[in-house]
């Protein structure tokens, strides 16, 4: 099934404000809601897609990403998998009970995404690096395998519910269906608890993670660890471990992109009469040819000497910025030798200066 652009799965504008998303979502979660829908496929499927598009765009980050790219988002940022985490949570505010997800949401629950700020030095963001870092999260537990039962025993089905996790009572006209007391939606009773895990399935853990960070991230580049997450209820998958990278200034490389910036100041001698220098480049200092007649903040690029472009073998320029120095203290011999040059300058044709104070003459007098 060709999967609907979100917005219009909320049936709201491309540009609408969270407010009025919010809006839409909550009519429609109501409408589609299983539990006033009971056995209706239909509404559950529409169900699922107003909740995956609510998921999406009412997060910033995701909607932009979904903005920019569709349902194509780019790899290791796919959002079909996110959790309804969030999403519950309003819907706790207005259904008024716990699990709003009734029978299918609660017996087995995929495991939350967890997010993990890594700040790496600007030479590690550029070349790529290998890191370790410790991530405190809800683990599977070993002893039971995440069942919550005694090891040699399994969860029985609820006799309550006959494994539906869902009851139906009959009022009169109306028949109201709601989350079993007896198993709490999940469909399954343990009857000896795990003694370890004390039924949960579940245990905190720290774990330490080695990361490989691409050549070429960049602020606010993620990097998707599948399964790293909050470990999933009931055999269910676990979340994923977002990696968000902030990377540390350099003391004289600008960066945008996959382009590098740098000023380098050179004298007003070498400007004018051209001259070679010394420039820094991320491998080590290079050669760079001024010409004669190099005016102040002009740009030189050197091509492929940038950052290489995430996931690829292509790379972005340097650009050399030259800023003509005007010496503060000079000798007397110095001194001497402007003087002359300020006087040969006046009488010299096409100065920029001299024309610019010409016209000033000619519009004052
Ligand atoms: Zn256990
Ligand atoms: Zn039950």
């Amino acid at each position: 099934m060709a999967r609907r652009d979100y917005y219009e799965v909320l049936g709201v504008q491309k540009n609408s404000p969270l407010e009025n998303l919010k809006k839409a979502y909550r009519k429609l979660a109501l409408e589609c809601h299983p539990d006033r829908n009971p056995g209706n496929k239909e509404a559950e499927e529409r169900f699922k897609e107003i909740n995956e598009a609510y998921s999406v765009l009412s997060d910033p980050e995701k909607r932009e990403q979904y903005d920019m790219y569709g349902h194509a988002a780019p790899s290791g940022q796919g959002f079909g998998g996110f959790g309804f985490g969030g999403v519950e949570d309003i819907l706790n505010d207005f259904f008024g009970f716990g699990s709003v997800f009734g029978g299918f949401r609660d017996r087995s629950r995929r495991g939350g995404d967890l997010r993990y700020n890594l700040t790496v030095k600007f030479e590690e963001a550029v070349f790529g690096t290998e890191k370790e870092i410790v991530v405190p999260r809800t683990g599977s537990c070993r002893e039971c395998e995440g069942t919550g039962a005694k090891k040699g025993t399994r969860p029985e089905k609820c006799a309550a519910c006959n494994g539906r996790g869902q009851v139906t009572a009959q009022q009169g006209f109306f028949s109201l269906t709601r989350t079993c007391g007896r198993c709490r939606g999940t469909g399954e009773v343990i009857k000896e608890h795990c003694p370890v895990c004390a039924g949960s399935g579940t245990f905190q853990e720290t774990r330490p993670l080695k990361i490989k960070v691409p050549p070429g991230v960049d602020n606010e580049t993620r990097l998707k660890l599948r399964g790293e997450g909050e470990a999933g209820r009931g055999g269910a998958p676990a979340g994923d471990l977002y990696v968000v990278i902030s990377v540390q200034d350099h003391p004289f490389f600008a960066r945008n992109g996959a382009d590098l910036f740098c000023e380098v100041p050179i004298t007003f001698s070498q400007a004018a009469l051209g001259s070679e220098i010394e420039v820094p480049t991320l491998t080590g200092r290079k050669k760079l040819s001024i010409p004669p007649g190099t005016t102040s903040a002009q740009e030189f690029v050197l091509r492929g000497e940038g950052v290489t472009v995430i996931n690829s073998h292509r790379r972005g320029n340097l650009v050399v910025r030259v800023l003509i120095e005007v010496p503060k203290r000079l000798t007397k011999r110095q001194k001497e030798l402007l003087a002359e040059f300020q006087k040969i300058s006046e009488e010299s044709p096409g100065s920029v200066s001299r024309t610019f104070f010409e016209k000033v003459k000619e519009i004052f007098g």
